[in-house]
């Protein structure tokens, strides 16, 4: 059985387009896993030889961003619950919502490997913007850009080291 890793995160900040990203070549996993849920995408993935399953989160039950906090909530608790590691992304486009702040504090009481995701950060500008995301109190974090692919190797060699 292979590690899951879950992407979880509000509605925009780019899940889907990192998870694609991730699966690329490969196919999304239907039904592979029972009680599949039509909320959640699943799919396989690889870096440096090392094997894992993704999940991409949110979006599918409602068809749009309009998601519910609640629904996201649930969501996200699923999801750590099945996963070996979480990738928790947030969009420095926006900066910090009271979403983002929700999910962070759900994040924080889990024990199992959380890695904060900074999104669209595709150029140096945005580098120093992605500096207030600190204050989720969750550590260090990962600036990525899901679009480009800048710095996704980083945040993958230390995803893999916990797998
Ligand atoms: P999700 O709702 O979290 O799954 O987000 P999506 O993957 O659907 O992306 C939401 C929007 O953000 C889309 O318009 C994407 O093209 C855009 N987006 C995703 N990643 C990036 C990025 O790295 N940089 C920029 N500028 N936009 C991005
Ligand atoms: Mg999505």
């Amino acid at each position: 059985m292979s590690a899951i890793v879950a992407i979880v995160g509000r509605p925009n900040v780019g899940k889907s387009t990192f998870f694609n990203r991730l699966i690329q070549r490969r196919e999304a996993i239907v039904d592979a896993v029972s009680g599949v849920t039509r909320d959640r995408h699943y799919g396989k993935s690889d870096w440096n030889g090392r094997e894992f399953t993704v999940i991409d989160t949110g979006g599918y039950v409602l068809g749009s961003d309009d998601v519910f906090e609640k629904e996201i909530d649930k969501q996200v608790e699923l999801a750590i619950g099945e996963a070996d590691a979480v990738i928790f992304m947030v969009d420095v486009e926006t900066g910090i919502t009271g979403m983002d702040e929700d999910v962070a504090k759900l994040l924080r009481k889990v024990e199992k490997p959380v890695f904060l995701a900074v999104n669209k950060v595709d150029n140096t500008q945005r580098l120093q913007d992605a500096v207030e995301f600190y204050s989720l109190g969750l550590g260090e974090y990962y600036p990525i850009s899901s679009i480009n692919g800048s710095g996704s190797g980083e945040l993958l060699d230390d995803l893999i080291k916990v797998l």
